[in-house]
């Protein structure tokens, strides 16, 4: 463990507001905890941030001492580079305010809010924007890389409901990035992941929705899976905007409105969400019904907070987990067929192969709008593999492994930094495509050193000189 001079420590806890966190203090293994448990990280020091004067004295500090440095925002991201070995970790957790201003239809949300913190303020006004599916992620990194969920289709990812981001720069400064201010960053921020800086706080464009959608589970017997799945890519092609209807293929948790004989069969779970009133929501479901014979359903109006909470209960923190992720522009009859193939050897009963939809409005908007490049793609597959024991890491990170590989001649190219595993950060050039140029540049001009480097990392390069 690096050995920093107490009284180096002791002066950076007298510039701050917020709290040091070392690693014989008792709360130090709670704050080095992330979601995914495969990850075991043990920084040097945890920056608790109190207030965004903080994070300048942070990053400064860091970078004077030659620390490794990392920002933890919610600390969903799977590779765990929200912890710095060794290094310094700018921790948000104490950060979660979420503002907002009705009448502007804005949102002012601080880097340690999580999804569910953000849907709670906006929909106390009948508002909201394009966030995810799970309650506990954290809305910064998710916004950074992208983001996107059941609105989505309707309003575009999260990055294209971002109005302004404050950022502290890798000297310190603290820069305001908008359209009209510092606009190169600005592009970069929606999109580059953490790469550009460290925001302080988010400013988002919100809509009218809620509080009640019509959403729920439909759920099908695996054996009707193929048929299933070629229904839905045709129906999924001219539905209405305002219907996300994603499909889930696992074993049957013990909901209780299955049939007991279902807990734990392979099963097709349709999670349909419809952003509208009750009777249309309703005749939509029927259609979707005419898949096949369901097992069971629970559809119906609900809070939409509460359905944004609905996969919580999957997707818990702690187990080990290993994704892999591709893009697609259709559900052919091949990618039907391996999806299933591989769906019936399922290894372990936490995990599950989800095909979201994201086809909408974020398509008619250019890919070279914004850093995020993947304006192609209509569909997501991301494989879950989640387990319990570390005596199963190879088996299950290998199946994973292999329903990629079988899946990427169907794959649209490109890859989601928000889903990108550790080993991947070979391919994050790769990932952002035709911008990834253009990112490399803006790297140079914001962050010439790469502070910023536990990301998916975009390397600087200098400019030749002329
Ligand atoms: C259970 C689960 C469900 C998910 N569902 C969805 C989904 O529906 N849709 C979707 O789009 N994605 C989803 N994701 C992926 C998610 O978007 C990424 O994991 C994202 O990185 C999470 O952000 P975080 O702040 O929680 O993560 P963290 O791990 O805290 O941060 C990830 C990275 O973001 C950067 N970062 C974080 N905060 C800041 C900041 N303030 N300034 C600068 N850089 C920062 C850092 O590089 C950090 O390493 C899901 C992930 C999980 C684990």
């Amino acid at each position: 463990m690096l050995h920093l001079e107490k009284k180096l420590i002791e002066e950076l806890k007298s510039t701050i507001a917020g709290t040091i966190i070392l690693p014989d203090d008792p709360t130090y293994n709670k704050a080095r905890t992330i979601w995914n448990g495969m990850i075991d990280k043990k920084p040097a020091l945890i920056v608790q941030v109190a207030d965004t004067q903080d994070v300048p004295v942070a990053v400064n500090f860091a970078r004077k001492n030659r620390l490794e440095l990392s920002v933890l925002g919610g600390g969903h991201h799977i590779a765990g580079n929200s912890l710095a070995e060794n290094g310094l970790t700018i921790d948000f957790s104490n950060m979660k305010k979420v503002q907002v201003d009705p009448e502007k239809r804005r949102a002012y949300v601080e880097p340690g809010a999580t999804l569910a913190d953000f849907d709670k303020a906006t929909q106390a006004h009948g508002l909201a924007t394009p966030t995810g599916i799970n309650s506990t992620t954290g809305m910064a990194g998710l916004t950074l890389g992208g983001g996107f969920g059941w609105l989505t289709r309707q309003y575009g990812l999260t990055v294209d409901n971002l109005v302004s981001a404050d950022v502290v720069s890798a000297g310190g400064k603290a820069i305001k990035a908008s359209e009209e201010e510092n606009p190169d960053l600005f592009w970069a921020l929606r999109g580059g992941g953490g790469n550009f800086g460290v925001v302080t706080g988010f400013e988002f464009n919100l809509h009218n929705m809620g509080p009640e959608v019509f959403a729920g589970l439909m759920v099908f017997p695996f054996h009707q899976a193929k048929n299933v799945l070629r229904q839905y890519n045709e129906f999924s092609q001219s539905a209405p905007r305002e219907l996300n209807v994603w499909v889930v293929l696992r074993h049957a948790p013990p909901l209780p409105f299955l049939p007991d004989d279902v807990h734990g069969k392979m099963v097709l779970v349709l999670a349909i969400f419809y952003n509208g009133e009750a009777d249309k929501g309703e005749k939509l479901v029927d259609f979707l019904r005419g898949f096949g014979n369901p097992v069971g359903e629970h559809t119906g109006m609900q809070p939409y907070t509460q359905w944004q909470q609905a996969f919580d209960p999957l997707l818990t923190p702690g187990l080990r987990n290993y994704w892999k992720s591709h893009n697609f522009e259709t559900v052919t009859d091949e990618l039907i067929g391996s999806l299933v193939k591989f769906a019936g050897t399922i290894p372990s009963p936490h995990t599950e192969i989800f095909l979201g939809s994201i086809s909408g409005l974020q398509n008619e908007i250019p890919a070279e709008a914004t850093a995020y490049p993947l304006r192609h793609a209509r569909y997501i597959m991301n494989v879950h593999g989640r387990w319990e024991d570390e005596s199963d890491d190879d088996r299950l990170i290998g199946w994973a492994r292999e329903v990629y590989n079988a899946t990427k001649p169907y794959a649209a190219g490109g890859a989601y930094v928000n889903f990108m595993t550790e080993d991947e950060n070979n391919a994050v050039a790769s990932a952002y495509g035709a911008n990834y140029e253009r990112l490399v540049v803006l790297k140079q001009k914001f962050d010439p050193e790469n502070l910023f480097h536990m990301n998916q990392n975009i390397k600087p390069k200098p400019m030749a000189s002329t």
